[in-house]
């Protein structure tokens, strides 16, 4: 078992402690909310006062944080943790950043002689809670042998995608993709059911058809189709909005940075971004099915 620190507790990085704390590891955290610490108290996890102090003498710093800016901030510079590391301890950055920063970090690691993977996760809270999170990893083969041990207990698929950076644009990537398939199966249930076809039974054609896709598998944008997905409770999260906006603002960036142009994960942006701005940013992301309904 390992000692690791925990840095950011909302509502992924607050299961995620508390997975590792149920694995046996002797678990530090900090955050700034002194709720989220609490929380982790009461599952058996040591509360430190600042990051540096629950990064001292640990195998692991985890962290999961909101943006980029965050995690600058606890890493990099005189004060951040790198300031105090050395090659015995492993970071493993598990937030949704933009891959420069994730780089950024990853070289400043490297000159401190500090393994670093971006390692952010597909799967959403209830992921994280069960402990099955995907992560993407971006560092080198042998800081994934490392992480490997430990991001096991919060996750059951751990993929090794290149070199520091390369998670984020894994993971850019697939949420790009993800925004996509589902606008185009909102505009096929809507346009099928204007032409007066059941939305639940023209699902169950293109499932069986070549318009399969994992959003109309597990993740229905039509209300009364699937009683378990988000569109039949409201479009209460689930994936919010705001959420899905930022990922495809990141994914904008990796596109721009390589020269890339992206026309499908651009006009996917701006009809999410429209559509957070009309109010629905707390919604979960299956909820666009009514911006394209025009409500
Ligand atoms: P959150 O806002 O619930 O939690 C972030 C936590 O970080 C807060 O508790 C905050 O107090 C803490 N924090 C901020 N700055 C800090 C600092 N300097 N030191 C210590 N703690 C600090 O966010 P979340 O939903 O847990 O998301 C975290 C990351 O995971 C984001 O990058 C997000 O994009 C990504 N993500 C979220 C989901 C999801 O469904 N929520 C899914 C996949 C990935």
């Amino acid at each position: 078992m390992a000692n690791v620190a925990f840095i950011g507790l909302g509502n992924m990085g607050g299961p995620m402690a508390i997975n590792l704390v149920k694995a046996g590891h002797q678990v530090t955290v900090f955050d700034l909310s002194e709720q989220a610490c609490q929380q982790l108290r009461e599952a058996g996890a040591e509360v430190a006062s600042s990051a540096g102090e629950a990064a001292t003498g640990v195998d692991y710093v985890l962290s999961m944080l909101p943006a980029g800016k965050h995690v600058a901030g606890v890493y990099l510079g005189e004060e951040g943790l790198l300031s105090q590391l050395d090659g015995s301890t492993t970071v493993l950055d598990c937030s949704t950043i933009d891959a420069a920063t994730a780089r950024e970090v990853g070289e400043a690691a490297a000159a401190a002689g500090v393994g670093f993977m971006d390692s952010p996760v597909s799967g959403g809270v209830a992921a994280a809670a069960a402990g099955t999170l995907a992560f993407m990893c971006g560092g080198s083969a042998e800081t994934f042998e490392k992480a490997r041990l430990i991001l096991g207990d919060m996750g059951k698929n751990i993929f090794h995608a290149g070199p520091a950076g390369a998670g984020q644009v894994a993971k850019g990537c697939n949420n790009m993709l993800l925004a996509i398939h589902m606008i185009g199966t909102c505009e096929a249930l809507e346009m099928g059911a204007r032409n007066g076809l059941d939305p639940k039974v023209l699902s169950e054609i293109m499932l069986a058809s070549s318009g399969r896709n994992w959003s109309l598998e597990v993740y229905n944008p039509y209300p009364g189709v699937m009683e378990n997905a988000p569109a039949s409770n409201d479009y209460k999260p689930g994936f919010m909005v705001d959420l899905m906006a930022k990922d495809l603002g990141l994914a904008l960036e990796i596109a721009e940075q390589c020269n890339f142009e992206n026309p499908m994960g651009q006009l996917a942006r701006e009809l999410y971004v429209q559509h957070q701005g009309a109010g629905n940013g707390q919604r979960d992301f299956s909820s666009i099915l009514e911006k394209l309904k025009g409500q």
